[in-house]
Parts: structure tokens; C-alpha cells; sequence
């Protein structure tokens, strides 16, 4: 069905009144091409100018219009010069904290001057603040009236203004006003019965200007079901673009790798353990998928320690035994050294040798692997990120494996496909120990098929988790000298975040002066990400071999990091880390059947959200637990670790608001590719874009 001519997804932007060429080519960059876009440019979040709150009703990070008295004004010259107005207005008092403001400003912010503000919320030193509010002087009485619907806030990027957008969705509405079928309704009339759909016009208005009667839904966590009706729309378009892409990427050609399980036995024979079952049945669904002439798009989920690694090694047998090559990427070097270690233990009593490609082979080193890389005489390189480089090229590459994929983006994994040989691709297997909880797994990695290892190897007993403030730091270093005396060794974690590198690094230097200083009977070793790999090696190795009884580090020895005998793990300033990554951090112990602790130690005073998160961790060791509740808590980014590369990020849709629609969503999608494939590639150019990777259909 293609698009009839006068159809808003026809319509360029030009056609509406004062949108020019220029407007229009800067539009074209942020992905806008027609009407229709920008009906669908929708507002992230709403302001509440429509009434006056009481002062005394303000809470924590409102959006809120008050109105009240000064009371005083002063300047504070604390770490920052400061412009401190006290407001009041019978039912509570706040200040309005100003950084920059001239003379004249600070002469009309006199007391007895009535204002009406609008700001956010903060935490003052004294009572809650708005830090640089809008602001008006008004007469009792004579006020304005507030605004008659609610604010909308687009998203919006530098050098286009609120105003813009707000012109520019006014005039699309009008068009759309003036004629509601020039925006198609791509879901079938029973389809919309079905799921009792509004009618879309009506939900993009409402969205886009609300009445003021609507605020409330429309903020709540439940959300109001004009809301409902988009972000249906918008799960079903992420969908079916995924599911497009799907079985795009598996419609390439990849070598069959069936090989005589020669290797495979052997390794499993000098294991000095059984597999679990469900190692057992990951790998089967492996070994089938390798089996195809298409590739294999696997996620292996599976806690810290529930043995993923041997699983890749059986893996990487099963290529090598069919005469291919395997390329296992770890997203740091540790990891990755850790990865190589093991391989080579692994693999070289067989016969294989391990080859090693990081960031820090340079010239004739790195030529060398190369070489042998392209003449097909190593079968295995283990590396960081330098194996996606372009010089980068395989004789015979078969399987690719990806550790902890949540730190590589989609691109990145993408890119590697290109390093098989002629047309065939590589299979590939991506494991990640980051638990994603099933709606937002369906939703995120539709691309992928998906294997738990749901089950512990046996004798690990759990680790007991305490949440202990700072002030009790000397009791917990008694612990840790406590402990080592017994034989058992530690690792004591420095953490800082949105600081720089360095100064984690120094944070760790720092405790590690410390603690020595505390604990001389000790031996102490110190890894961090500014260390040479060399040295990061050496204390890994020393520590692993018993030689240290506490090892302190930063954040980096977060991931893969394996020393079972290693049973007490400390962790300063726990509150500022996510959930998922405070309980990687506790899964470096528990590793042994020694009894382990791990003490998250914290910065008082704790906040209720970071109190409830630190709390999730004391109660469950289960990490899909614990991702449960950190989307609970804080939202699919956050858990996702997507934040920054900005892949899953939805319009209207909110993956933890929204969780009950994801089955049904993924069940029509099913339903419109095998009965309405006309629908889809409009559904994903509205919503996905028109990236074509995507939209192709
Ligand atoms: P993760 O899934 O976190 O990557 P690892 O692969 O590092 O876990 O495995 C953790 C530890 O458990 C390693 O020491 C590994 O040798 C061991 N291990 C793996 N599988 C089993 C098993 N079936 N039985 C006992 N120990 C196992
Ligand atoms: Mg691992």
C-alpha cells in the first residue's frame, strides 16, 4: 500500500506556513522530514503552570508556580556568591537562590515585593529552594491568570527553541485538524477493537496539548490513555523493526560448524567438574544454532558465577573442531586478560594455542598476529575492542563471541559481522552476567535469540550482604584484618563516579596508603585502570596465587575477575553505583563453598530511594531479582547501562509503565508480518525512523 498523495507522511515540513527552506534543512538533521514527523515529535514531559500551589505543599523536584512574599533578601558569599530571596506565603516558606544577577534585579527583589515563580524543587541547606526561577512581580490580586493547559517540553536539541517546537506542532495540528485521515492509521480496524485503541488524531492532540483536566493521568506513573495508545503503537514499530532486522541478519550466509566433538570431549573430560544442566542445555541450543547455514544471534544470560565461560570454551571447540576460527572480545583488558588465562589453560593441553590481541600491541607484535590471523594459523584470538579494527582480518572466521555485550553497542556488533569471509558472516554468541528482566529483554534484544543459565554450579553458598554507613569504617577495617588472619583474602573497592578516570585511580591510591598504614600485618595490592597491563597482570596473578591477602581496586575489577578463595568484598560510597554493577561487584565472591560477606559501606545521610536499593541487594543474591527491582527503581536505561549510547530510548512509551503491553505487542507483531506486511515498513518509518537499516522492509 503505498502512502496516498496528500497524506501527512507526504506532506514536507516546508508545507507549513513560515517553515522555509533553511528551517527545513535544519529539520532534515534531526531526522524530520514531513508533517507527520513532526506530529510525532512528542512532548517528554509537561510543566504545571495552570494553578498556584500553597508553599507549604511543594515537594521534592516538582515542576511548581507558587506565589508569595519577600520576607528578606541577602547576599551569601559561601563557595559561590549568592543572591538568597526568602518567600513566604502563609502555608510555608522556600528561597529563591540566584548565582548570577545585577544590581538593578537584586534592588527589585526587596522585601514586601510579591512574586510569582516558577521552578524545580531542590534540597536547600535550610529548606527547599528554586534555583534561578522564572519569576514575575505581582500585585494581590491583580495576577495573570495562569496558563489554561499544560506545558508541554520537547525534546529538542541546541538552537532550536521551546517556542519553535511548540509553533511547529501547533501548525501540524491545525493541518491535521483540518483533515484527520491525512494521517493513516496503519492498525487494522479489528486490531484497534481488539486492544479498544482510541483513535490516533485525538491521542496526538491530547499528548501534544493537553487540557488541564488531563494533567494528573498524564503525569501519574500510570500514564492516561491517549499515552496507552502511542506508546502501544510505538512498542509494536520497535518491534517489528527488530524483528525486520532479524531475520534480515540471519538471511546471510554462515558456515555450518559441525565438527566430530573430538575437542569438545577432551575438554570436558579434564574438567575437574560436571556441567550444570543448564550449561548443558545453553551449549545444545549452541551446537544446533552453529549447525545452520544461517547465523546464530544468541544471548546468554546468565548470573556472576554461573559459569559462562566454560560454555563459550566448548563453544569455540566446536568452530575449531570444524576446521574455523574464533575471535572472544571482552569489553576491558582485565576481562579480557582474565578470558585468555583461562583459554589457554583450557585449550593448550589440547593442542591450541591462544592468541592475544589488546590495545596495547603495537607495531611488529601486532603486524605478527595479524599475519597469522589472515593466514588462518591461530584459531583463537582473545582481545578488547582491537579486534574490531579494519586491519583486522580473518582466513576462516566462524564464531564470534561477546563478553558482556551490554557495553558494546549494537554497531559495534554489527561491525564485527563484516569480518567474515566473502559473503558468510560469523555466528555469533553474546554473553552478558547482567540479568535483564523478560519485558525488557523481549523489547531490547528482539534481535537475538535468548538462553538463561538459570542454575549455580553446586556448593556455592550465598553471599550475606550488610549495608553499614561510613562512620563505622575502623569497625569494618577490624573485619578485614580479622579475616585475612583466618586465611581468607578480600577485595576493598574505591568507587567515584562522573568524576574523571584519575581520580578514581587516586581515590584508590589513596585507600590503599590508608590501609596499609591501618593493617601493616597485611599484604596489600593495588589494580586500577591507570596501571600498565603488565603491572595490572602481575597483581592479579599474585593475588590469585594467595600471595595477597586484600586487594584493593577500582570499579574495573567489576566484571569476569575469578579468585574463589576470595570471600569478603568491601565496597565505599556503595549508593552511588547501580544495582546491576553493586551486584557484579559482590559476585567476585562467593565463588568458593567458604562462607562469603559482602559490606556495601555508604556516605550518610542515605536518601529513601538509595536506602530501598541498597536494601534490594541485602535481601537477594538472585541477580534477576535484583534487576527487577533496579527497573522498578529506577527505569530501563539505568538497568540497560544504554543511557549514554542512547539505543532504546522511546518516545511515549516507558518499558516499566507499559511491561503488560510487551506480550501482547510481540503477538501482533507476529500477526501483521505473516497477514498485514504492508503496514509494517510505514509503522517503522513513523515511529523507528528512516534509517534504513531499519525501514527497509
Ligand atoms: P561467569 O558466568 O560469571 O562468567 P565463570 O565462567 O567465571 O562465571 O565461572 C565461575 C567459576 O565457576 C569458575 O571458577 C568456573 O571454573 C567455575 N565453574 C563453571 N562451571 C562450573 C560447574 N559446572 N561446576 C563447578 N564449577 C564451575
Ligand atoms: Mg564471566
Amino acid at each position: 500500500m503505498q502512502p496516498v498523495a496528500d497524506s501527512l507522511d507526504n506532506t514536507p515540513v516546508t508545507a507549513l506556513k513560515g517553515v522555509g527552506p533553511k528551517s527545513a534543512e535544519r529539520l532534515e538533521r534531526l531526522g524530520i522530514h514531513s508533517v507527520q514527523d513532526i506530529l510525532f515529535h512528542l512532548p517528554l514531559r509537561y510543566q504545571d503552570r495552570t494553578r498556584v500551589v500553597p508553599i507549604g505543599s511543594v515537594r521534592l523536584g516538582d515542576q511548581a508556580v507558587v506565589e508569595g512574599d519577600i520576607d528578606a533578601a541577602e547576599i551569601r558569599f559561601g563557595k559561590r556568591r549568592s543572591l538568597l530571596v526568602h518567600l513566604s506565603d502563609g502555608t510555608g516558606r522556600l528561597v529563591l537562590r540566584f548565582f548570577h544577577f545585577s544590581a538593578a534585579q537584586k534592588a527589585a527583589l526587596a522585601k514586601g515585593v510579591r512574586l510569582r515563580c516558577f521552578g524545580e524543587v531542590r534540597n536547600g541547606p535550610a529548606s527547599y529552594e528554586l534555583v534561578h526561577p522564572e519569576y514575575e512581580a505581582v500585585g494581590l490580586g491583580d495576577a495573570p491568570p495562569p496558563e489554561q493547559s499544560l506545558t508541554p517540553i520537547y525534546p529538542t536539541t541546541e538552537g532550536m527553541h521551546q517556542l519553535t517546537w511548540r509553533d511547529l506542532t501547533e501548525k501540524a495540528l491545525g493541518l491535521l485538524g483540518k483533515d484527520p485521515d491525512a494521517l493513516r492509521e496503519w492498525l487494522p480496524e479489528p486490531v484497534r477493537q481488539r486492544y479498544r485503541l482510541p483513535a490516533l488524531g485525538q491521542a496526538l492532540l491530547q499528548v501534544h496539548r493537553p487540557p488541564p483536566a488531563m494533567g494528573a493521568a498524564l503525569m501519574s506513573d500510570a500514564g492516561h490513555p491517549a499515552q496507552h495508545r502511542l506508546a502501544f503503537e510505538e512498542l509494536l514499530a520497535h518491534q517489528l523493526s527488530l524483528r525486520v532486522m532479524r531475520a534480515r541478519a540471519r538471511k546471510v550466509p554462515a558456515p555450518p560448524l559441525v565438527g566430530d566433538g573430538e575437542l569438545c570431549a577432551r575438554l570436558r573430560a579434564n574438567l575437574p567438574f560436571m556441567l550444570t544442566a543448564a550449561q548443558a542445555r545453553v551449549l545444545g541450543q549452541i551446537e544446533q544454532d552453529l549447525a545452520n547455514d544461517h547465523p546464530m544471534l544468541r544471548l546468554v544470560q546468565g548470573d556472576v558465577g554461573s559459569g559462562k565461560t566454560v560454555v563459550a570454551a566448548l563453544a569455540a571447540l566446536h568452530a575449531i573442531e570444524a576446521g574455523h576460527q574464533v575471535a572472544l572480545m571482552a569489553p576491558t583488558e582485565l576481562l579480557a586478560e582474565q578470558h585468555r588465562l583461562n583459554f589457554e589453560a583450557w585449550l593448550e593441553p589440547l593442542g591450541i594455542e591462544v592468541g592475544w590481541l589488546s590495545g596495547r600491541h603495537k607495531g611488529k607484535t601486532r603486524a605478527g598476529i595479524l599475519e597469522r590471523l589472515n593466514r588462518g594459523e591461530l584459531s583463537i584470538v582473545v582481545g578488547t575492542h582491537a579486534l574490531f579494527q579494519d586491519d583486522v582480518a580473518f582466513a576462516a572466521l566462524g564464531l564470534v563471541i561477546v563478553d558482556e555485550q551490554h557495553r558494546f553497542g549494537v554497531h559495534q556488533r554489527l561491525a564485527l559481522r563484516e569480518k567474515g569471509s566473502g559473503d558468510a558472516v560469523p555466528h555469533q554468541l553474546i554473553m552478558t552476567a547482567t540479568p535483564i528482566p523478560r519485558t525488557l529483554a523481549m523489547t531490547a534484544y528482539a534481535d537475538l535469540d535468548l538462553s538463561v543459565i538459570d542454575e549455580l554450579p553446586p556448593g556455592r553458598t550465598p553471599v550475606q550482604t550488610v549495608v553499614l554507613a561510613d562512620s563505622r569504617r575502623d569497625e569494618v577495617v577490624a573485619h578485614v584484618e580479622r579475616a585475612c588472619g583466618e586465611g581468607r583474602q578480600a577485595y576493598w573497592v574505591c568507587t567515584l563516579i562522573e568524576e574523571s578516570e584519575a581520580l578514581q585511580c587516586q581515590a584508590a591510591e589513596d585507600a590503599a596508603t590508608e590501609l596499609a598504614a591501618a593493617l601493616p600485618t597485611l599484604r596489600i595490592g593495588l589494580v586500577h585502570g591507570r596501571l600498565k597491563a603488565k603491572q595490572k597482570e602481575q597483581v592479579m596473578a599474585a593475588f590469585k596465587a594467595g600471595e595477597l591477602d586484600l586487594l584493593i581496586a577500582t570499579t574495573v575489577i567489576e566484571v569476569g575477575v575469578d579468585v574463589p578463595n576470595a570471600s569478603l568484598m568491601i565496597i565505599e560510597n556503595a549508593e552511588r553505583l547501580g544495582l546491576a554493577q553493586l551486584h557484579q561487584l559482590r559476585g567476585r565472591v562467593g565463588r568458593g563453598a567458604v562462607h562469603s560477606h559482602c559490606v556495601l559501606m555508604y556516605h550518610p545521610p542515605l536518601g529513601k530511594v538509595a536506602q530501598q536499593r541498597l536494601g534490594v541487594l541485602r535481601e537477594s543474591n538472585d541477580g534477576f531479582v535484583v534487576a527487577q527491582k533496579d527497573l522498578e527503581i529506577r527505569g530501563p536505561g539505568e538497568v540497560l547501562g544504554t543511557r549514554q549510547t542512547g539505543e532504546v530510548q522511546f518516545r511515549v512509551a516507558d518499558l516499566l509503565r507499559d511491561q503488560a503491553m510487551v506480550p501482547k505487542v510481540q503477538q501482533l507483531a507476529d500477526e501483521l508480518l505473516a497477514a498485514h506486511r504492508e503496514v509494517v515498513g510505514p509503522l517503522i518509518r513513523r515511529w523507528v525512523g528512516h534509517n534504513a537499516r531499519y525501514a527497509d522492509v
